[in-house]
C-alpha cells in the first residue's frame, strides 16, 4: 500500500477548558502558544488547533519522541499526549493505510479499533468504521492479529477530524488549566517542602506565579536563597518562566527580636512577611497571595495562628495545602521533582529566629499590642526592605 502522506503527530487532549464556551479560544490560543514555546529547545514543531484537540507535527522525523511527550506531559491544561499518525486525507482508504502501517510491526497481539468522529460528514459511523478498519486489519495480518474487544492489548484509536489520525497509546498530561489564563498570584515561597507545592497547585489552574523569598543575611546564606532559586526553577519548568522578588529582611527580624516578645517573634515575622507580600503584589498587579501553609503542621499554623496571620492580609491567602498531610505534600513534592531540592540543610530565616516556647494560640489583640512597639520604626523598615528588593528572572 502507498503511504507516503503519513505524518508522525501528537495530539494533544485537553480537558475542562473544551467546555469554557466564549473564552474556550482564549484557553486553546494560550496552551497552542505554551505548547510552541515549551518544544522550542527540541527543534521545528507546527502546532494547530484541530476542532478540539492541538496537534504537534515535528518538522524532523527523528525527533526524540519521548523527551517531547516529557515536556508536554508537564505543560497545565493538556490531560493526554497520543503520539501516531495523519493523514491529510479524509477517507476509508487513508484511514486504512495508517492503520496498516500501525499495525504492520506488531506481532501476535490482541487489538480493538475505536473511532472517534469529529466531522459527522463523513459518511460512516464510528461503529461502521471501527468494524471495517477492523475486519481490513484481520484480513492482512490474521495470521498474527487477533480481536478482543473486552481486554485488548492493543487499542487501535481512530479519529476522523479535518484530518485522518491513527494511534494507541495516550500518556496522562498534567490536567489544570491554561497557566496565564486565570490571573496572577505572589507565592511566598521558602525553602522548604510546602510552599514550592502549593504555588505549583495554583499554578495548575492557570494562575500565574511571581514569588516572594524572605532572606536574612548572614542568618540565612547565600547557599539558602540559591536553593530558593533553584525550587523556583524547578516550578518553572510548568510554568515556563517566574519572578522570584527576594526581600533583604534580617533588620525587620532583628527589631520583631528586640521589641516584641519572644514567644509571639514567628507569628509578628508571617504578618509582617504578608504585608511585604502584598505591597510587592500591587506593585506588580498580582491579585491574591499563596502561601504552603496546612493546619496543625507547626506552632505558627494552628488555627489560631493562622487566623491571626489571615488578619493582616488585605485580600484572599490561598492555602492550598490547608488539609493536607505532610506525607501527602511530600509524595506531591516528589511528583513534581521539587523534594530532593526542598531537604538540602540550609537554614532558612524561621530557623533562626524560633522561639522556645512558641504561642500556639495568639489573640490577635494581644499581637497588635506588641506590635505597637515596632509603630515607630516598622513602615520605614518596610518600605527600605522594598526599595533594596531584587528581582530574579526565571
Ligand atoms: P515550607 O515548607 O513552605 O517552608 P513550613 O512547613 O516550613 O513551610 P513555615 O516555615 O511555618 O512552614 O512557613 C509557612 C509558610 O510561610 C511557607 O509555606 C511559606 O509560604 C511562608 N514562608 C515561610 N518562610 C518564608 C520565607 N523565608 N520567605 C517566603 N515565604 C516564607
Ligand atoms: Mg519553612
Amino acid at each position: 500500500m502507498e503511504h507516503t502522506n503519513n505524518k508522525n503527530v501528537f495530539l494533544i487532549k485537553y480537558g475542562e477548558l473544551a467546555i469554557k464556551g466564549k473564552n474556550r479560544y482564549i484557553f486553546e490560543n494560550r496552551l497552542l502558544s505554551t505548547v510552541q514555546k515549551n518544544l522550542n529547545t527540541l527543534g521545528k514543531f507546527y502546532v494547530k488547533k484541530e476542532q478540539g484537540r492541538l496537534t504537534v507535527e515535528p518538522a524532523d522525523n527523528n525527533v526524540d519522541v519521548e523527551l517531547v511527550i516529557e515536556k508536554l506531559s508537564r505543560i497545565f491544561g493538556i490531560i493526554g499526549i497520543a503520539y501516531g499518525t495523519k493523514s491529510d486525507e479524509v477517507s476509508m482508504d487513508a484511514i486504512k493505510q495508517l492503520a496498516y502501517e500501525h499495525m504492520k510491526d506488531m506481532n501476535n497481539v490482541t487489538f480493538k479499533v475505536e473511532t472517534k468522529r469529529s466531522d459527522k460528514r463523513f459518511a460512516l459511523t464510528s461503529m461502521q468504521v471501527s468494524a471495517e478498519v477492523g475486519s481490513y486489519l484481520l484480513d492482512e495480518f490474521g495470521d498474527k492479529l487477533k480481536v478482543d474487544v473486552r481486554n485488548p492489548e492493543v487499542t487501535l484509536m481512530v479519529e476522523i477530524r479535518s484530518s485522518s489520525y491513527v494511534y494507541s497509546k495516550t500518556y496522562a498530561g498534567a490536567g489544570g488549566m491554561p497557566y496565564g489564563t486565570n490571573g496572577k498570584a505572589t507565592l511566598l515561597l521558602s525553602g522548604g517542602i510546602d510552599s514550592p507545592v502549593a504555588g505549583w497547585m495554583v499554578a495548575k489552574r492557570g494562575v500565574e506565579i511571581d514569588a516572594v523569598y524572605f532572606h536574612s543575611p548572614p542568618y540565612t546564606s547565600e547557599r539558602a536563597k540559591d536553593k530558593v532559586i533553584e525550587l523556583a526553577k524547578k516550578v518553572a519548568v510548568y510554568t515556563g518562566s517566574m519572578k522570584v522578588h527576594v526581600v533583604p529582611f534580617t533588620q525587620i527580624q532583628m527589631a520583631i527580636h528586640d521589641k516584641c516578645p519572644h514567644n509571639q517573634l514567628t507569628i509578628i515575622m508571617r504578618r509582617i512577611m504578608m504585608e511585604i507580600a502584598q505591597r510587592i503584589a500591587d506593585k506588580n498587579k498580582s491579585l491574591a497571595l499563596i502561601t504552603g501553609e496546612s493546619i496543625g503542621q507547626v506552632a505558627s499554623q494552628t488555627l489560631h495562628s493562622l487566623v491571626v496571620t489571615n488578619d493582616a492580609a488585605n485580600r484572599p491567602v490561598f492555602r492550598p495545602l490547608i488539609g493536607f498531610d505532610k506525607q501527602d505534600i511530600i509524595n506531591l513534592a516528589k511528583q513534581i521533582d521539587t523534594f530532593e531540592t526542598s531537604i538540602l540543610p540550609y537554614e532558612d530565616c524561621c530557623t533562626i529566629f524560633v522561639p522556645k516556647h512558641p504561642e500556639t494560640k495568639p489573640q490577635l489583640e494581644y499581637i497588635k499590642k506588641s506590635e505597637e512597639n515596632l509603630q515607630d520604626i516598622i513602615e520605614e523598615m518596610i518600605c527600605e526592605s522594598i526599595v533594596n528588593t531584587e528581582v530574579v528572572e526565571i
